[in-house]
């Protein structure tokens, strides 16, 4: 996709990402952002978004997100989606709708394309990476370069997961000759942790549970544990990942309450299992080893309602292990 020319004609556009925005949404959207204001001259380029947490705010012009979701046009002429469908853009979807011209980057499998222009790639390691192979280069600086690196690394785990392919490392390899202090950035976006997110991560751990032969862990933080330690979801992040790091485990889960009856459910898996198909047969989605939903029920329900689908990958797996054996 060439961006530019999608955009050529617009006086007016808009740019959203999902709600609860992680690393690579906050770094697509601001990146895209910062690059229309420079290579779209004419144009007014408005974005919005859930408010980004703290950490983001070394990423420039982040204070200029409408996260009052606000504005006084009616009809954007160009409107993207990134790094989701329509469906999680929040109050951003009426904008989306209302557009003359939709367009919809994103890598997650699960989403099939909702606009009208769809570069959907589900190989590619993060949205960020999209809008790198989107951009005219010679247009690129160190605001928009550095906004694009945090999104990236944000969604490789530092170049850990296996999303991480030779293109992504190139691009980041060209990113970084744009001059920002790059170790910096990856120590106080990802690795830097607050006293309550690494109390909150240990009490996770500490309560998890194992089951299935060892092959699935779980661990769950109700209200009352959040407003404990005063903890808003954000402080969660990282904590289904640590629990995916215990030798011997095929699928982490790790849930939060968000109401009498109802989680939001993160999945993590190192291969086996399919845990996109896993959350979006229950209405969520994301990638193969990394996924996530919104389930009613109790706790147990949505342990069990989990385990039954989990339980029939693991037996497919095994089953093409010894078909391939
Ligand atoms: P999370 O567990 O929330 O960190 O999400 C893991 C991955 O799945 C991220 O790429 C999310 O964007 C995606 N994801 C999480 N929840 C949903 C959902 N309800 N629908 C579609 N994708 C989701
Ligand atoms: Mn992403």
């Amino acid at each position: 996709m060439n961006i530019c020319e999608e955009v050529k004609d617009a006086g007016t556009i808009g740019i959203s990402g999902h709600i609860r925005p992680d690393g690579d949404c906050v770094g697509s959207v601001m990146g895209l952002y910062l690059y229309l204001k420079k290579a779209c001259p004419g144009a007014r380029v408005e974005v919005f978004l859930e408010k980004p947490a703290d950490i983001f705010s070394c990423i420039r012009s982040v204070q200029e997100i409408h996260t009052d979701f606000t504005t006084d046009i009616e009809s954007f002429d160009v409107f993207f989606s990134l790094d989701t469908a329509k469906n999680r853009l929040g109050e951003a979807e009426k904008y989306f709708d209302g557009a003359k011209k939709k367009i919809n980057i994103d890598h997650h499998i699960s989403n099939k394309g909702c606009g009208d222009v769809n570069y959907i790639d589900s190989k590619a390691s993060s949205t960020s990476e999209l809008i790198y192979n989107g951009i005219d280069k010679a247009m690129l600086d160190e605001e928009i370069a550095k906004a694009l690196y945090i999104g990236i690394i944000h969604d490789t785990g530092v170049f850990q997961y296996s999303n991480t392919a030779p293109s992504t490392l190139r691009a980041a390899a060209e990113l970084t000759s744009y001059g920002f202090d790059f170790s910096k950035l990856i120590d106080e976006t990802f690795y830097e942790k607050s006293y309550v997110q690494n109390q909150i991560l240990g009490r996770a751990l500490l309560e998890s549970i194992m089951f299935m032969d060892g092959k699935c862990v779980v661990s769950m933080i109700d209200r009352k544990t959040m407003k404990f330690y005063r903890a808003v979801p954000q402080d969660l992040e990282g904590i289904v990942s640590q629990l995916r790091n215990t030798r011997g485990v095929e699928c982490a889960i790790f849930m939060y309450q968000t109401d009498t009856l109802e989680y939001k459910v993160s999945l993590r898996s190192n291969g086996k299992v399919n845990v996109a198909e896993i959350a979006s047969f229950f209405g969520g989605g994301g990638h193969v080893r990394a996924a996530g939903v919104t389930m009613p029920g109790t706790f147990y329900d949505i342990i069990n309602n989990l385990s039954a689908r989990i339980e029939i990958q693991l037996k497919e797996s095994e089953k093409n292990v010894s078909r391939n054996s």
